[in-house]
């Protein structure tokens, strides 16, 4: 068996103890005599699994009894228009605030429903900075406060929660969910789209302030209200079997790991050591600003762009692959999720140094 350093924003690499895991438990499920992908989701079987991840979960990170963990389908794109659907509650406005790509495509969502209030924006640097809390013009009738703690393809990343009072915060957290402790009672609404850091693609989740639920705008349909799966545990039809219960053993891999205080040391280390890896050089660069780089996704560009490439061959050679960025942004872009040793990132630095060193 070979297998390759996958730098890939998402779908993205999954821990190998998870898919060993997932290998040996694939056509008999415990004694069960069947898989997890032909058990009924009413069964005994898939509720313990089911039950299990959402208890890890809760455990991982220290969710409020008072909020409703979701196990949706849709995406988190879905969760662009789930979010004023169902947090509006009366209200005719709700602020966004615009640090990249992922914003926008929020925000074009939100539009359909309400007021978009741009409280701030990054824009006028190319969404290499965040917005100074202390710019933001928030309003306070708004339903709601939207944010991106991770741009995923600008590579920019919130290092601190925004405090914003008593409307509540919702925060796409797709691509830095279980990347470090969060303080979930600081949020209205987390969600995040599964493929980058909880598990396979299909399954979304939704961590929600109970309050919250039952007030979605009249004419929602059932399979777009928080409520619905509130209510039915997540069952209202047919979850996402497979990828739910490979999100499980995702979440026991963590807690076996020491956790997100363990996650958030490894992360940051591997971070720390590629951008450093980067600034020390005059080859490649990153540019965005020192304050807000994301820990996740660290795009960077060679100074000379016809290399791009031959770099990009040669790391296939050496094993490490999907590292071309966004076709938005151009150069290079590594995803570096909890999946990603902290090995290959090493390899890859040193790979990047040996790349430098016979083209400079
Ligand atoms: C990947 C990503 C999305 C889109 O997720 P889907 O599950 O494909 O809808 C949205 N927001 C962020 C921050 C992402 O990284």
């Amino acid at each position: 068996m070979s297998r390759v350093l996958n730098f890939s924003a998402g779908p993205a690499m999954l821990p190998e103890y998870v898919m060993k895991k997932a290998a040996a438990e694939m056509i008999d499920w415990q004694g069960s005599g069947m898989s997890v992908m032909e058990m009924s989701h009413r069964s005994r079987e898939f509720i313990s699994i089911a039950e299990k991840a959402e208890a890890d979960i809760r455990e991982i990170m220290a969710i409020p009894e008072n909020y409703r963990v979701l196990f949706l389908q849709g995406g988190a794109s879905s969760q662009f228009a789930m979010v004023p659907m169902n947090l509006l509650r009366g209200k005719g406005a709700a602020d966004y605030i615009n640090t990249g790509q992922w914003s926008k495509k929020a925000i074009a969502e939100a539009a359909r429903f309400c007021k978009v209030n741009i409280a701030a924006s990054s824009e006028s640097t190319n969404f290499s900075t965040i917005p100074p809390r202390s710019e933001w013009s928030l309003n306070p009738d708004a339903a709601y406060v939207h944010y991106t703690p991770n741009e995923t393809i600008g590579g920019v990343e919130f290092h601190m929660v925004p405090e914003v009072g008593d409307v509540p915060l919702v925060a796409d957290m797709s691509s830095t969910i279980l990347s470090r402790p969060v303080d979930v009672s600081g949020y209205g609404v987390i969600y995040a789209g599964a493929q980058k850091n909880i598990g396979p693609a299909g399954l979304t989740i939704v961590i929600v302030r109970e309050d919250l639920i039952g007030e979605e705008i009249s004419g929602t349909p059932a399979m777009f209200s928080y409520g619905t799966y509130a209510k039915a545990k997540s069952m209202y039809n047919t979850p996402p079997t497979y990828s739910w219960y490979m999100a499980g053993l995702v979440f026991e891999w963590i807690k076996d790991r020491g956790g997100l205080k363990a996650m958030e040391e490894i992360n940051k280390r591997k971070a720390d050591k590629l951008y450093a890896a980067i600034d020390n050089s005059d080859f490649y660069s990153n540019p965005v600003d020192p304050d807000c780089r994301s820990w996740m996704n660290i795009p960077f560009t060679l100074a000379n762009p016809d290399l791009d490439t031959e770099f990009l061959n040669q790391a296939k050679e050496a094993g490490m692959v999907t590292l071309k960025g966004h076709r938005s942004v151009g150069g290079m872009r590594a995803s570096i999720y909890n999946a990603m040793p902290e090995e290959g990132v090493d390899s890859l630095i040193a790979f990047m140094a040996d790349f430098e060193k016979r083209n400079a």
